[in-house]
């Protein structure tokens, strides 16, 4: 029988560029070659296509190499108007089937995904056409029926509905953020105001956001545009307030498509125009412009994309004539697939809803979190808190962070000091963590106690890692009772769940633990319960994979293997994640283990692959994957047996992961939690409940759990959850290295 044709699929960046895009090329080409089928770059987007000849090429395993970490689209990217033609798409059809394409990843826009949605449609009538005109060949026009369209979406804006996160928005989140705290801190030396403009356009995200992880006092945005036509007084008295309450600058954050509710454009000009005339402060605008889009992607458009661009080459090839065109994104960590008009539409219906003035309906086209987030940035913004309502119980709250420090901490506190005076409560700040509890290192905070916390990396409360017993208990039960304590709060990792799960267990014999308990997951190790992702691991990773950026760099000048230790305990989060958003060919975790026959499988891929022209191998380590097969182990064994064909280095990264400054990610994260633990202590000692609790986010939604569970949610021989989502990514890292 003879042999059948291999798929062939052709790839092209479209719209505007933005980081993660070579990421997912690299993806969808290397899946592609792994499953043996053939595929070809179109170079410049449309134009490429309706070009042809040298613009559409094969691409190779090694073509894609060491891409991943460049910002843009090594492809190109192009608007073009002949494909909007008839004509210009026939050309196009005309140069796939010259080359045997007949399924497509369009990584683009709503623009570009629309092109491709009609041109899928077309295809048969196409094809006749080209037949017709002796363009084709019946044969050739026989061997493809239909043409396959998987998209995926690229915008730094997060415009698209359907999916959480379009490739490049979590960068130019992480840019503006950054832009963010660095402003802030020139403007505070000087008492200066700054309007920062941001990109999205007719979307919001990037400026509620990045207001929400930096510290903006005023945010403008399409969706939601002030509710009076006086907005500037308003606007005026909230930054004057907050001057008086001590504020030493005040940022204003202006989306490019804000508005006010007539429909008129507010620029960052009149902004800065009304705030000097006004306030007579020294104010400055800063428009951000193109460096929100470009530079290294984030970890996160590194592993997202490589994700959504292998699952989109699976989807090509198993596509029919039926299989509807689909958008793969992620929703809640998972990969989905969504039909791809429809998505389109309703991304369009938001951008209608903005000119229509339906400012309702675009926030609820944008979602709950969305709205959610815009409601906690308002309280978290005001100079001072709301006066508290009469008739409210008004309690005493103590907060603390433990066990190891991890960036999103202070965020955290931040959070919930001010939610909870802002609703009537007064806050204990305790030193030290648990055993600040006990020697009664409590101090009350105000509402600018944790002014400026929200971008400040490590604890400014102190950690101490205490899991109390016996008189310990007695004295933090002492603490608690001579402060009336009705409500408190754990921020921290493994050894702050653990102590407050002995709290939550001791209630029986000391009275003074029966208040409500709940526990935020901060640690970098991201080996908690009741939560996909804990707070501080983003940053951490980010860390690792910029590092690694820079391994890799030195690396490739000698032929030479890296071995890189990463944290996180016994979970393999840390090392799998980096390992995929860095390209590492191999990682070894503690849930697989290390044998000495997969070194030894390994040493002989590496031998291989070296004598084969490779210059540099990666792979990353968890920090206790096998206790006696070390790092230095490890090196050692390739070192001899790699003779002089390579040699090792190895990097231990230490506690450089547990430092640095919160991803955005992270803040807002800590963010959404710590309001919600305000929350819950507050509904619960109104009850007079004791319950304990964890919180986390799972499924894309926050969830407690009561202490109660945690034993049975927890693999205690291995500090670590029994289950983790991200143990079904491990494939990945081996298909595509
Ligand atoms: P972004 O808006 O993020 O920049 P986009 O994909 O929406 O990305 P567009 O400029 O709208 O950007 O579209 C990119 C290209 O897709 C267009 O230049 C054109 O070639 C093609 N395209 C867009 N809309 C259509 C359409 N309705 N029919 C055919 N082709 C289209
Ligand atoms: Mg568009």
């Amino acid at each position: 029988m003879a042999q059948a044709d291999p798929k062939v699929i052709g790839v092209l960046t479209s719209g505007g560029d933005a980081p993660g895009m070579n990421a997912a090329l690299r993806a969808v080409v290397r899946t592609a070659l792994s499953r043996g089928a053939e595929v070809f770059a179109i170079y410049e987007g449309y134009q490429g296509m309706v070009d042809g000849g040298a613009q559409i090429r094969a691409l190779d395993w090694n073509a894609v190499g060491g891409i991943m970490q460049r910002g843009g689209t090594m492809i190109g990217t192009a608007r073009c108007a002949a494909f909007r033609t008839r004509q210009g798409r026939l050309q196009a059809a005309k140069n796939l089937l010259e080359r045997g394409i007949d399924r497509l990843v369009v990584i683009g826009g709503d623009g570009s995904l629309t092109g491709a949605n009609l041109f899928r449609q077309e295809w048969t009538s196409l094809v006749a056409e080209l037949v017709a005109q002796g363009e084709i060949s019946h044969e050739t026009a026989a061997k493809h029926p239909f043409l396959a369209i998987a998209g995926l979406v690229g915008s730094i804006d997060n415009d698209f509905f359907g999916t959480d996160m379009t490739i490049g928005a979590d960068t130019a989140l992480q840019r503006i953020t950054t832009a963010l705290d660095q402003i802030g801190s020139t403007a505070a030396s000087h008492q200066r105001t700054f309007v920062v403009e941001v990109m999205g356009r007719n979307c919001g995200y990037l400026a509620l956001m990045s207001s929400l992880a930096g510290t903006a006092h005023w945010v403008l945005i399409p969706e939601s545009p002030p509710d009076t036509d006086d907005w500037e007084t308003l606007m005026c008295e909230v930054l004057a307030a907050g001057r008086a309450a001590g504020r030493r600058h005040s940022i204003v954050v202006v989306a490019e498509g804000a508005r006010d509710r007539n429909g008129n454009p507010i620029s960052s000009e009149h902004v800065c125009k009304v705030l000097e005339e006004r306030l007579g402060e020294d104010t400055r605008v800063t428009i951000l412009g193109h460096i929100q889009r470009g530079g290294a992607p984030s970890a996160f458009d590194r592993w997202m994309s490589t994700l959504v661009g292998s699952t989109a080459v699976e989807e090509l090839l198993s596509a029919t004539p039926e299989t509807e065109p689909q958008v793969i994104g992620m929703r809640y960590n998972r990969i989905t697939h969504l039909p791809l008009m429809d998505c389109v539409l309703k991304t369009q219906a938001v951008a209608k809803a903005i000119t229509d003035r339906d400012y309702d309906l675009a926030m609820d086209l944008r979602g709950g979190s969305f709205k959610e987030q815009f409601r906690t940035l308002r309280t978290l913004i005001r100079a001072l808190p709301h006066p508290p309502q009469p008739g409210l119980r008004r309690l005493r709250l103590a907060v603390l962070t433990d066990g190891a420090p991890a960036p999103g901490m202070n965020t955290a506190i931040r959070a919930a000091v001010r939610m909870a005076i802002d609703q009537g409560h007064s806050v204990m700040a305790v030193h030290n963590g648990f055993e600040g509890l006990m020697s009664g290192e409590l101090e009350e905070f105000g509402w600018m106690s944790v002014h400026g916390w929200g971008s400040m990396g490590g604890s400014q409360l102190g950690v101490s890692r205490k899991v109390p017993s016996g008189k310990e208990l007695y004295a933090i039960a002492r603490t608690l009772e001579a402060n009336g304590i009705q409500g408190l709060l754990v921020i921290g990792g493994w050894a702050a769940y653990e102590a407050a799960y002995k709290l939550y267990s001791e209630r029986g014999t000391f009275p003074a633990f029966n208040i409500p308990l709940i526990c935020l997951p901060a640690t970098i190790d991201n080996n908690l319960p009741g939560t996909e992702l804990s707070i501080g691991a983003d940053t951490a990773l980010n860390t690792i994979v910029e590092v690694l950026d820079k391994i890799k760099q030195s690396a490739v000048a000698n032929r030479r293997c890296f071995v890189v230790e990463v944290m996180g305990n016994n979970c393999g989060y840390l090392a799998l994640m980096s390992g995929l958003a860095s390209g590492a060919e191999r990682v070894y975790m503690n849930e697989e283990g290390v044998t000495l026959k997969d070194l030894e499988v390994d040493l002989g891929q590496m031998i291989n692959s070296f004598q084969k022209g490779k210059r540099l191998s990666l792979l990353i380590r968890n920090e206790f994957a096998n206790p006696l097969y070390s790092t230095n182990f490890m090196c050692a064994l390739f070192e001899e047996e790699g003779q002089k064909l390579f040699d090792v280095r190895q990097a231990i990264l230490g506690h450089m992961q547990q430092g640095g400054n919160p991803s955005p990610f992270d803040r807002i994260q800590a963010t959404r939690l710590a309001t919600r633990c305000v929350e819950f202590l507050s509904v619960e000692a109104e009850k007079n409940s004791s319950s304990g609790a964890f919180i986390g986010i799972q499924g894309g939604h926050i969830k407690i759990h009561s202490l109660e569970d945690m034993p049975r949610m927890v693999d205690i021989s291995h500090l670590r959850p029994k289950e983790q989502w991200w143990l079904d990514l491990r494939p990945l890292v081996k298909q595509l290295s």
